[in-house]
């Protein structure tokens, strides 16, 4: 992705401000007083049309924001501006724990978008209800989303208890992978940050370690994250402010304390996406991350990329 550097349109482009957020964590899926994107009253309601609704919203409201000038306020050091301009660098936004409500959104934010994004779903949530599924279908027919294996039952959040297990565990992946037709071997640990690929492996907590030794010897990338945009209780909203959150992508990738440097990876979880306030909060994170000419969004299946 090459694109013309202009330091003064991007610069005239970031002032400075912050917007307010709230709140959440893993596992429940609650449904908020969402104020959604057209009107979206049960998961069943959505389709296809309003998935065109939605998409064009989303432009529009892009449009708008850059007319402004005045929604990406970030502040930014023009010195460590231009260091960044030099070497490309990767963003992986990974979602989790879906199909959920909330997927319907991020399936058309990417597409709006135009970017790559990740998706680490669950079998169980994709047999909740017909509605679920279709989201599942339309993660799994966009392009733009790569969909990876999060366990068939998410440790039934027993997390502790799943992991004693470690074949029983490994057989709960084998089993989503078949269920959702998933194609790559990139998995997610349920309830824990464990990377496990190539030769480099790093736990958050023992327990998981001996199921990721076993999906790593069937051929199974385990993949962690760097940092994580946090759902609040009980309202389900993104705990951190989008400034937050724009600041700790960017110095993990000028401190070089990502898991691989110049790679970044986000962890979100897809019901944090159900209102149309975090809705544009994540839509203005992905904008503020656009305006650095050397960041591109990329697939987990790429990870870690280099030049
Ligand atoms: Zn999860």
């Amino acid at each position: 992705m090459k694109k013309a550097f202009n330091l003064g349109l991007f610069l005239g482009l970031l002032s400075v401000t912050s917007l307010a957020l709230q709140s959440c964590n893993e596992g429940g899926s609650k449904k908020t007083d969402s104020v959604t994107i057209g009107t979206v009253d049960s998961i069943d309601d959505i389709d296809d049309l309003n998935k065109d609704t939605v998409e064009k919203e989303i432009k529009k409201d892009t449009i708008a924001v850059k007319g402004k000038k005045s929604i990406l306020h970030h502040e930014v050091d023009t010195a460590k501006l231009l260091t960044d301009s030099v070497s490309p660098r990767y963003i992986y936004l990974t979602f989790d724990d879906g199909p959920l409500n909330g997927s319907q959104f991020i399936d058309s934010i990417a597409t709006a978008k135009n970017i790559k994004i990740n998706a680490f779903l669950i079998g169980k949530h994709d047999r909740m209800s017909k509605g679920l599924h279709k989201y599942y279908e339309r993660y799994m027919n966009n392009p733009l989303v790569d969909c990876y294996n999060h366990s068939y039952n998410h440790a039934n959040n027993k997390f502790t208890y799943f992991y004693s297990n470690a074949e029983s565990a490994y057989e709960d992946f084998d089993k989503n992978e078949k269920e959702l037709n998933l194609k790559h071997k990139i998995v997610r640990l349920p309830g824990r940050n464990i990377w496990y690929f190539a030769d480099r492996k790093r736990i958050d907590m023992q327990s998981g370690s001996s199921t990721a030794d076993l999906l790593y010897q069937n051929g199974y990338r385990s993949m962690g994250w760097d940092c994580e945009w946090k759902k609040g209780k009980p309202s389900g909203m993104p705990v951190e402010s989008v400034s937050f959150i724009y600041r700790q992508i960017n110095n993990r990738l000028r401190n070089g304390t990502s898991f691989s440097k110049n790679n970044v990876v986000l962890l979100m979880h897809d019901d944090m996406f159900q209102t149309r306030k975090a809705q544009k909060m994540l839509s203005d994170l992905i904008d503020s991350l656009k305006l650095h000419p050397n960041y591109e969004f990329a697939h987990m299946r790429d990870y870690p990329k280099q030049k």
